[in-house]
């Protein structure tokens, strides 16, 4: 990025199932400047999961560890299992001029806020309960008490929605990603991220 600014920091949260993961994958895809966080987690890594790509994958131990020397921006117990964004990690890209998208749950996006940090923080909806459980049911080899489970955290988190920026429901991926990139765009040319690329073009204006 030419004149570099600080990047700005997204979050993003939704219900298990409400399709985020893919549709930040799409929208880092089609979005230059625009990086996915990549967390830490206890939880064992599934089929097709990759260490350092999906997830870091970590014990339980060594994620205690990490949280007891303050090493985590935000962390949260999801499903029984831990889950956390570096802190260090995030300054990084940040300082480097890309934006940041934190792909985190309701806790995690209150931690974020707690600490004061700015970001601009985006929910995606599901269409409704009904599909969020076909979606539940459709994509995954988790037992009936899990998907019970599941759904009962996403009634909690989708009454949350009113403490973010934005909110984007996802019916279909394609529109979606367009919407969110909509937020990205918007975000971007908002005067406090352009202040000081407009301050050197006004300079070049002066006597
Ligand atoms: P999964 O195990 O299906 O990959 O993720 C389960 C949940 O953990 C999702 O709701 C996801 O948003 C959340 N999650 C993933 N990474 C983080 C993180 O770094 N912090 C927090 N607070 N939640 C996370």
């Amino acid at each position: 990025m030419s004149n570099r600014r600080r990047g700005l920091l997204f979050i993003v949260s939704a219900p298990s199932g409400a399709g985020k993961t893919t549709l930040v994958e799409r929208l880092v895809e089609v979005t230059p400047h625009l990086r996915m966080s990549r967390s830490y987690t206890s939880r064992p890594a599934r089929v097709g999961e990759c260490d350092g790509v999906d997830y870091h994958f970590i014990t339980r131990e060594r994620f205690e560890a990490m949280v007891a020397v303050g090493e985590f921006l935000e962390w949260a117990d999801v499903f029984g299992n831990l889950y956390g964004t570096s802190a260090a990690d995030t300054e990084r890209i940040l300082d480097s001029g890309s934006d940041l998208v934190l792909v985190i749950d309701v806790q995690g996006a209150r931690q974020v806020r707690r600490r004061g940090m700015e970001n601009v923080a985006i929910f995606v909806m599901p269409p409704s309960a009904e599909i969020l459980e076909q979606r539940l049911r459709g994509r995954s080899k988790d037992s009936e008490d899990q998907i019970r489970r599941r759904l009962a955290v996403a009634r909690q988190e989708v009454a949350a929605f009113a403490e973010y920026d934005y909110v984007v429901v996802n019916d279909e991926l394609s529109p979606s990603v367009d919407r969110l990139q909509g937020i990205i765009l918007a975000e971007r040319a908002r005067l406090r991220a352009m202040r000081g690329e407009v301050e050197t073009i006004v300079r070049t204006f002066e006597g």
